[in-house]
């Protein structure tokens, strides 16, 4: 990676190029957090931290940081000498990459005091279908004490990836990772969970069945602040029929309070703002439920400003439609709700569990 093979004299000129960018919040602070973002690939390879921070510069507040729990396999008989990057490149399973929590504290760990404030480190190295899952949650606390926010993003069903990974294969009602969430409940860390609301292609009349038992999950877990990715959609994985009207009744039932929704990846805002009518339809949802959507990029490993703003910039037709007061809370107010109160009771957790 690059971090290690720079040579020095350019690192020292990165670091004073970054000295400007390190200095206070703008005077009327920043314009957004990011609740959804991958500081590295499906090959554990990524931007370094310091470089990011130049690129959230003064416009990105604070980032709910992880990498990816999976690794592509460079598997020889499968590619030969071709090494994949992308999950999408090669026929070889992906395996779950547990040291990625041990990279992301020690990214973290790399900042000053200052710096770190702008980060929420999240768990994600663990296979959701182990029961043994949990303890690796409770290793990687009571190992880096003080660092996470959270766990996630991590995956139950999702098009094209699930079906690749090696071994069992991850179920909604798999109680592996009902001892995951009960523990998340217990510490306090928030969970981003990313399920497809639907199969690809699904025949007509298909039924869903992942949206029931998505909500038979969430019932089961009142106690743990549960951020739903992408509101379930997917590349391929198109809004079900009424899914405005499925969203908007899930939010005001009471036995749902828990849950939150994040409108990251370029291809939820494609969707979202695929026309007037669409844009509209989505405001007026977030409109009626204010503290319960997020701003995310989900970008992976970004180089530049630009680049990892697009999700932002694509979502200015949407933004423009909400409220004064929903705009604050979708962009910066509802993750820094969420995510102060996680920080505050994982390290009480923390502390009353030494290791
Ligand atoms: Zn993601």
């Amino acid at each position: 990676m690059r971090t290690f093979t720079r040579p020095p004299i350019a690192a020292l000129a990165l670091a004073l190029l970054a000295l400007p960018a390190r200095a206070q919040a703008p005077a009327g602070g920043y314009v957004v957090n990011d609740s959804h973002f991958h500081l590295t690939n499906y090959v554990q390879q990524g931007t370094d931290i310091h470089d990011f921070l130049k690129i959230m510069g003064t416009k990105v507040g604070r980032v709910a940081l992880f990498g990816i729990p999976l690794q592509q396999t460079w598997s020889y008989g499968n590619t030969g000498d071709f090494a994949p990057t992308y999950y999408l490149q090669t026929d070889a399973p992906l395996y779950y990459y547990s040291f990625t929590d041990a990279f992301i504290a020690m990214a973290y760990r790399s900042l000053t005091k200052d710096e770190q404030a702008r980060f929420d480190p999240m768990i994600t190295g663990f296979n959701p279908a182990d029961m043994y899952a949990a303890d690796h949650i409770k290793r990687v606390l009571q190992t880096f004490p003080g660092v996470f926010s959270g766990i996630g993003e991590f995956t139950i069903h999702k098009e094209f990836v699930s079906s690749k990974i090696a071994g069992e294969t991850a179920s909604l009602v798999n109680p592996a990772l009902d001892r995951i969430l009960d523990f998340a409940g217990e510490a306090g860390l928030v969970v981003i969970l990313h399920n497809d609301v639907d199969m690809p292609f699904p025949k007509p009349g298909q039924d869903p069945y992942q949206a029931a038992q998505l909500g038979a999950l969430f019932r089961r877990h009142p106690k743990t602040q549960i951020i739903w990715a992408h509101c379930g959609l997917g590349r391929i994985v198109r809004p079900v029929k009424d899914q405005l009207g499925i969203v908007d009744r899930a939010l005001a039932d009471p036995s749902l309070s828990h849950l939150s929704i994040d409108i990251s990846w370029d291809e939820v805002a494609k969707y979202l703002v695929a026309t007037p009518e669409a844009t509209r339809a989505a405001a007026d949802l977030i409109n009626h439920h204010p503290d319960r959507f997020l701003f995310g990029t989900d970008e992976v490993a970004p180089t530049e400003q630009a680049k990892y703003l697009k999700v932002y910039d694509m979502y200015a037709p949407l933004f423009a439609l909400l409220t004064p007061e929903a705009s604050e809370k979708v962009r910066k107010g509802n993750y820094e709700r969420l995510f102060d109160q996680a920080r505050r009771r994982v390290r009480e957790w923390e502390g009353a569990h030494p290791r």
